[in-house]
């Protein structure tokens, strides 16, 4: 799925002329609704008569609507369009390691109806509740459901919907895809955590990474994550492997092992098991003592020494692969995800400090960022693998 440059509306590799205008067109609606078509076309180099054209044909789809009069600027009162949003165009679900969400929301990306439950190790089980849950789901709406986005965390095959690892708990080969679909009829999209949510940051982020030609998404979570955003689409490699750094090595005896076993991954040094080990560490607490690590946020938030530290020393560590990121892709921004985010009033000092220290004068540096996707990234990840098609329409790559 590509996402066009609305400024630039580069058409270099895409498929048609008229399949780029009706995205430009849809878009346009999308993001400054209500607009006329008068707007549209002052915006665009497009001709009054070809948004018309597309205009109609959007309004044929379900896609935009149009909402009555607005301001006069002269002449008759335009007509103003908005994204249609009645009813649920698509089901989300995000698997995390300790809970899954399955939810239904509007073409805008409204979460309209959720459900939730503990994520089973037995993969078996866990797939089963989704489609128990996309079923239930399912019964409410009048068939308007087209697809479902999965999210989950670990590598996935994009092109077959196929988990091909998840480390949390040990799945292998899991063809989430194929059983989801089997099951409820609908087409099924599947994705890695840290990519989904580059997805939604590229959709429905801040505009300063929406805007984003190249950005890079560090999702800090059990593990750590990075979604990579090139060339305004993500970057997934062979076979989905790409952006595979949170096992990039930066130093030795990390506080926790990394998921892969290994005590030299920059995740060893950085998710929030890194942090929740430091500290225990600091106040020799042993596990049944230590706190979440929402709850460590929290007490860090207010102002317990040790929870600070803690948080602290993880960012240094963070801002440290953070950097190798920013001197080898020279993005345009860095997006910090995951619970983490909530603490950037504590953790951006740090940020920086690593970051001057390590990207040596000369090269360029990007502007570090925290996620403002809300409490629910993962979910709102899952859900923009299917909004992202709906709004690329007929220009899936
Ligand atoms: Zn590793």
């Amino acid at each position: 799925m590509r996402r066009l440059d609305l400024k630039k509306a580069q058409a270099a590799r895409l498929n048609t002329i008229r399949d780029i205008n009706r995205q430009i067109v849809l878009n346009y609606v999308r993001e400054r609704e209500p607009i006329s078509r008068a707007e549209i076309a002052r915006e665009t180099d497009l001709q009054r008569s070809t948004i018309s054209v597309i205009v109609d044909a959007l309004e044929m789809d379900g896609l935009i609507e149009e909402i009555g009069e607005g301001e006069s600027t002269g002449g008759r009162r335009p007509t103003m369009l908005r994204l249609r949003t009645v009813g649920p165009v698509g089901i989300g679900v995000a698997i995390n390691p300790t809970l899954t969400t399955v939810a239904t929301s509007d073409l805008a990306g409204r979460v309209l109806e959720q459900d939730e439950f503990a994520t089973d190790p037995d993969s078996e089980k866990t797939l089963g509740h989704v489609v128990d849950c996309v079923n239930k789901l399912l019964q409410g709406t009048d068939g308007t459901v087209e697809s479902i986005g999965v999210s989950l965390p670990g590598l996935v095959d994009p092109e077959t919907g196929t988990a091909i690892y998840v480390p949390y708990f040990k799945w292998r080969d899991l063809p989430v895809a194929d059983t989801i679909s089997s099951a409820t009829g609908l087409p099924v999209i599947v994705d890695n955590d840290a990519n989904s949510i580059a997805l939604a940051e590229l959709w429905f982020g801040r505009p300063e990474v929406s805007d984003a030609r190249d950005f890079i998404l560090v999702l800090v979570a059990e593990g750590v994550g990075t979604g990579i955003v090139f060339d305004g689409q993500i970057y997934r490699g062979k076979r989905g492997a790409a952006g595979e750094f949170g096992h990039m090595i930066i130093g030795t005896h990390a506080p926790v092992p990394c998921s892969c076993g290994n005590y030299d991954c920059w995740e060893a040094f950085s998710s929030e098991r890194a942090s929740i080990a430091r500290y225990k560490q600091l106040r020799s607490i042993d596990d049944s003592e230590a706190p979440s690590f929402k709850e460590l946020i929290d007490r860090a938030l207010g102002g317990e020494d040790h929870a600070r530290t803690a948080i602290v020393d993880t960012a240094l560590c963070l801002g440290v692969g953070i950097s190798n990121l920013i001197i080898g892709f020279s993005p345009e921004a860095v997006v910090v995800g995951g619970e983490i985010a909530r603490a950037w009033s504590l953790i951006e000092g740090a940020l920086r400090e690593a970051i001057e220290h390590s990207v040596r004068r000369g090269l360029p540096s990007a502007p570090i960022l925290p996620s403002t996707l809300g409490d629910q990234p993962t979910l709102r990840g899952a859900l923009s693998l299917v909004l992202a098609g709906k709004f690329a329409a007929n220009i899936a790559a």
